[in-house]
């Protein structure tokens, strides 16, 4: 199906009916960001041994066109319904993020009050990659929200190559046009639904999208991996995250510390929906969708073959609800899977413990930056050497400060769960 331009389209992680194409953001998406972190950190890891011995996947998407993902073979059962996922159409990035001139406008009027979350989530969901964002340094999130996200780099394109390769190895994709927001959330949400099935019937899945609401917002996320357990005693499934390194070495701490909190956040959103926490009222109206109206008929032809007949989003609603009701929460072992880009040969795996408590401490303090209860904080002493490697070091107020007297500050290495 290709996608209508006479709608504004809506994005997985964020979702806001705009006057412009929708985007589906992705966490491949954040994996090149993170690539662009490894790439400083990697440079920054050299300068320092320097100075101390001297210092339904992601796709860019247009308005014309969508893409359903569809299994080669014949749909007939399950395990083949499974691999046909619906994934997003991504335009060109939020025009409200890239437009800085549009911001300078804008900033002027809606100085007064509006926080982060109203400005550049409104009727969108915040993604798990605001999440990472935020926790790596408020105020260089702040700074990305204003002036806009870096351009994508090498090692950030070659770690995108490699998150759509491994989709590619379980779904294939086809087009679908859609001509309503309700046509683009049946399309993401049955995505979610092939997902979960083909995880049931086929032990694996990738690039599963989920949409929850945790911690008083509306979340979306897409997991790289969840495996179902080989031992039969064992019935929750693992996700499991694929980090691409251009080092070939483990990362740093404070990067595994972004990592574990970005799977917990998919284990929070995962259990909440498998519990059946999926307020679909405040849904419809946070996202100011009709649950009623009747889908389009290339929409509706498609997820009817996919074994979901729909006349509504509200009908797709609800066999999202039922899916997520099949599933038993995730594993409370999590997966860290590093790759070394040059050849894709395992660098490591780290395994570690869902830390509830940790999680959601987390989640609340980035909420409290996104909701404006608190200005950004800037990062903590012991990593200052991400400052040295910021895009935004020539403009960010925390430069040129004694580090003692940068403040607001935080303390991000804070009980850091093992
Ligand atoms: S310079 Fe440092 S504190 Fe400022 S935005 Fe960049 S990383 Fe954050």
């Amino acid at each position: 199906m290709s996608e209508s331009p006479a709608e504004s389209t809506q994005d997985i992680k964020n979702d806001t009916p705009t006057q412009t194409p929708l985007e589906i953001e992705i966490e491949i998406v954040s994996e090149e960001e993170m690539a662009l972190i490894d790439a400083a950190l990697a440079t920054a890891t050299r300068c320092s041994q320097l100075s101390s011995s001297s210092a339904i996947s992601a796709t860019s998407c247009f308005p014309s066109s969508q893409l359903l993902q569809r299994n080669v073979r014949s749909i007939q059962s399950i395990t083949l319904l499974a691999k046909r996922r619906l994934s997003g159409i991504c335009g060109p990035d939020e025009p409200d993020i890239e437009d800085s001139g549009h911001f300078a406008m804008t900033q002027k009027r809606n100085r007064v009050a509006k926080s982060f979350l109203e400005r550049f989530r409104k009727n969108r969901a915040l993604s798990v990659t605001d999440i990472r964002g935020t926790e790596w340094c408020e105020k260089q999130m702040e700074f990305m929200l204003l002036f806009g996200k870096p351009r994508a780099n090498k090692a950030m394109k070659v770690g995108h190559a490699r998150h759509v390769k491994l989709e590619e190895e379980v779904i294939t994709k086809v087009k679908v046009p859609v001509q309503s927001f309700e046509d683009r959330w049946a399309v993401k949400f049955i995505n979610s639904i092939n997902g979960a099935n083909q995880l049931l019937s086929e032990g694996l899945t990738r690039e599963l999208p989920l949409f929850g609401f945790i911690e008083g917002v509306w979340m979306v996320g897409v997991i790289d991996e969840i495996q179902m357990p080989v031992k039969e005693t064992d019935r929750n499934p693992m996700i499991v995250d694929v980090k691409t390194r251009v080092q070939e070495t483990l990362p740093t701490e404070s990067q595994r510390r972004n990592g574990r909190l970005q799977l917990m956040c998919y284990k929070y959103m995962w259990d909440n929906l498998a519990a059946g926490n999926f307020p679909s009222r405040q849904f419809f109206d946070f996202f100011s969708l009709n649950p009623y109206h009747v889908l389009s008929e290339e929409v509706r032809e498609n997820t009817a073959k996919a074994g979901y007949p729909a006349k509504t989003l509200d009908d797709i609603v609800r066999f999202y609800m039922n899916a997520w009701n099949m599933l038993p929460p995730a594993h409370n072992q999590l997966l860290l899977r590093y790759e070394f880009q040059k050849d894709q040969s395992l660098l490591g795996e780290v395994e570690f413990i869902y830390d509830h408590d940790w999680m959601k401490s987390r989640i609340q303090g980035c909420l409290e930056f996104w909701k404006g209860e608190r200005e950004a904080s800037y990062i903590p002493d012991e990593e200052r050497w991400k400052c040295k490697y910021c895009q935004f070091a020539s403009v960010c107020p925390a430069i040129g400060k004694p580090e003692s007297s940068r403040s607001p500050s935080k303390t991000n290495s804070d009980s850091i769960p093992s």
